[in-house]
């Protein structure tokens, strides 16, 4: 993850990018720092996303030369398709075919076209075809249904729910089984059903907090569990070994899941001006509990929450 800033800030977003997120981009010397890192760790492909990538060119292209320099393989690069209209398109996608980039997954769905004007999408899939740039649109399946609205701008709740369906939203989220974290947390709220917090806490550990089947790096070099997002785990650190006790929320949830996250919570409120108090209106979820207490805890010093992300993700557009 090259950045956070995005163009849009759709409401599926797990990560709650936005055009309000920091606008830093990763610099060569983390670029360089990560790669190494990766290959350490025996990472040997990884997708370039963001944020939108392309919002600093020059950057992207800088990262894709140190990951070819490092022989981590680029599978593809994700981008909205923003910038299909620039008169410079082409001129970059050839710009990214020499630095051996040879994919962009294209996004492509109702919730990015809240944002983005449809027609990007497939303008850019044309330029690609033009270039020799391989692509794919995430997902494919939406063309039909968005081919409802106008193509040139982007649309509105309101407007997309009198074009495609009063519950694009629901029916959005179920096509793409969407992982209901970040700013989708929105999401489950208001189409599931909430159960008071004690009928959703356990101690099942969150084992799959340290998996490396799929996960993320950002541009700070933090590795972020995949799915569970605003944790974040120094990579370093993370690849040398971590002693016990250096970042308690994380080895709460990896050791005793959300009952050991509440207990972290109620003893820190003890102490505090604030206590953690339960929602009466309880939560849909054991994931959306995790988020919370998370929340309530970033406003301590536990480096392992990136408070920006909790407050960046219950910005939604309603
Ligand atoms: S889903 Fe992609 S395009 Fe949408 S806000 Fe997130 S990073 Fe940006
Ligand atoms: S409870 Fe929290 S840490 Fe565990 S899987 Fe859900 S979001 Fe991730």
């Amino acid at each position: 993850m090259v950045n956070y800033r995005c163009t849009a800030a759709c409401r599926h977003c797990l990560y709650a990018c936005s055009p309000t997120r920091e606008a830093g981009y990763i610099t060569l010397e983390t670029a360089r720092q990560v790669c190494w890192l990766l290959r350490a760790g025996r990472c040997r492909s990884v997708h370039i996303g963001g944020g939108e990538p392309f919002l600093d060119f020059n950057g992207l292209v800088m990262m894709a030369q140190e990951l070819n320099s490092a022989g981590i393989r680029i599978e593809y690069v994700e981008t909205n398709a923003f910038w299909a209209s620039l008169p410079e398109a082409t001129e970059q996608l050839r710009r990214l075919l020499d630095q051996g980039v040879d994919t962009l997954c294209i996004s492509l769905d109702p919730f990015h076209a809240e944002y983005v004007a449809y027609r990007n999408p497939l303008d850019l899939a044309r330029l690609c075809d033009e270039a020799g740039m391989g692509y794919f649109l995430w997902k494919e399946q939406f063309v039909s249904s968005l081919s409802r609205l106008e193509a040139h701008k982007s649309h509105s709740r309101a407007e997309m729910e009198a074009r495609l369906s009063p519950a694009y939203i629901r029916d959005t989220a179920r096509v793409y089984d969407i992982r209901l974290g970040g700013r989708a947390i929105n999401i489950e709220r208001t189409y599931s059903k909430s159960f008071p917090y004690n009928k959703l806490v356990d101690d099942k550990p969150c084992s799959g907090l340290l998996s490396t089947n799929h996960f993320h790096v950002d541009l700070h070099a933090y590795f972020i569990p995949s799915g569970c997002t605003g944790l974040r785990l120094p990579l370093a650190e993370l690849i040398a070994g971590i002693p016990d006790g250096r970042y308690p929320v994380f080895e709460a949830l990896y050791q005793g899941g959300v009952a050991a996250l509440l207990r972290l919570a109620l003893e820190r409120g003890n102490d505090a001006p604030v206590p953690f108090v339960p929602d009466k209106a309880g939560y849909p979820s054991k994931c959306n509990l995790c988020f919370h207490l998370r929340r309530y805890l970033a406003q301590y010093e536990f480096e392992e929450l990136d408070a920006e992300h909790y407050e960046e993700s219950l910005k939604y557009s309603t």
